[in-house]
């Protein structure tokens, strides 16, 4: 048998800051087995997808032989309707997922050595795409006990290094969104060569007075890229689109970097399908509200801390270890999500379910309460 070639030889052409270490775990997938199971960890629509978005995937599955539209049009002409034409179409850009969106941003802008700015806790891929691009990463936590923004603490980590700073409103795992003072404030004082990515992928679930998202600052020609996702509010997960819009000179320079045919026929109609779908939105938020207000008040009455939130999950402090609190909620069919790995350490997210799922959740929390 011939021996393996030297192993260093080929690593010598591996990028130094992309040894190999420990990849992005997504929320576990359903466990098989009889019992019923509410799935509470990874953010996802309670009530599934939206039926026009379905049925526009059925009656496209026919013309799956042909290339998709070459530049997503249709899909962008239908964004600048559900934005009622604040934007225009060549201020989107669309991508396989929300996160094919923050990575095609850096990408865009981070050579090796260039530094991100983020807040943890936060979503994981910042910080894990980031080191794809030979970023240098800076934190600069959320403070506590609130999870505030630390604007202060952002502007002070900028350096002539820095391109991308991260924020998200409201945030994945907090809950927690920034308010319109807070952003103004910012946005007002970050120096304009800096790229300023607002995730708001949870927007349709913010309901404070003083949310915001990042179209006023768009409008104002800050240069902001606002992330969203079809993958929460239409319930697509598993189809993965996603946008951002942006100001016109940043999306002509992002589009240089868009592949032809990115985007799957089946996602373009589906896409489409959900925008339209306004009854299924209006009921997707309506239900996430109503479990909010339902759990909020059941764990105000059991004791457990949470914080207020303005997204479709919660963040809580379990009254045991992170682990063994998923594990004991497990052994009644809950599946939620301890976020230590998102710099939350001994919390845990539980996505809010629809009726029967919320319900579950209490009764197990009853079950499993110290006394
Ligand atoms: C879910 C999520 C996204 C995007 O998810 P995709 O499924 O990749 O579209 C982006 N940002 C945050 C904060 C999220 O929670």
């Amino acid at each position: 048998m011939q021996k393996p070639s030297n192993m260093s030889e080929i690593t010598s052409v591996f990028k130094p800051f992309l040894e190999p270490k420990e990849v992005y775990q997504g929320g576990k997938n359903i466990p098989h087995g009889n019992q019923k199971i509410y799935k509470l960890s990874s953010n996802e629509n309670p009530l599934g997808a939206s039926p026009m978005a379905v049925e526009a995937v059925k009656k496209v599955a026919d013309d799956l032989s042909l290339y998709p539209d070459q530049t997503d049009i249709r899909l962008r002409h239908a964004l600048v309707h559900d934005f009622n034409g604040a934007l225009t179409e060549d201020q989107f850009i669309c991508g396989n997922s929300g996160s094919e969106i923050i990575d095609m941003v850096l990408r865009a802008f981070i050579n090796e050595g260039d530094e991100v700015i983020y807040s943890n806790p936060c979503f994981l891929p910042y910080s894990v795409f980031s080191r794809w691009y030979g970023a240098t990463q800076v934190d600069v936590p959320l403070t506590q006990p609130n999870y505030d923004l630390d604007v202060e603490g952002i502007l002070k980590a900028i350096t002539p290094k820095t391109k991308v700073i991260f924020l998200t409103s409201p945030n994945n795992p907090t809950g927690t969104y920034i308010p319109k003072p807070v952003l103004d404030d910012f946005f007002n004082r970050v120096p304009k060569n800096i790229v300023v990515v607002l995730d708001e992928v949870y927007r349709h679930f913010a309901h404070a007075e003083d949310y915001v998202t990042a179209l006023p600052y768009v409008a104002a020609e800050h240069p902001v890229i606002a992330v969203n996702s079809f993958s929460k509010t239409y319930g697509l997960a598993g189809q993965r689109i996603g946008y951002c819009y942006t100001t016109k000179t940043i999306a002509n320079y992002l589009r240089q970097i868009h592949k032809p045919f990115l985007l799957p026929i089946t996602s373009i109609e589906a896409g489409i399908g959900a925008l339209n779908d306004t009854d299924f939105i209006t009921e997707t938020v309506n239900t996430v509200l109503a479990g909010r207000k339902m759990l909020s008040a059941e764990f105000d009455k059991l004791g457990i801390t949470y914080w207020p939130t303005e997204a479709n999950f919660f963040i809580i402090d379990p009254p045991y270890p992170e682990f063994e609190f998923a594990d004991k909620l497990m052994q009644y069919g809950i599946m939620v999500r301890p976020v230590s790995q998102f710099g939350a350490p001994g919390k845990v997210r539980i996505s809010i379910g629809d009726k029967e799922a919320n319900l579950a959740l209490i009764h197990a929390l009853k079950q499993i309460m110290p006394a």
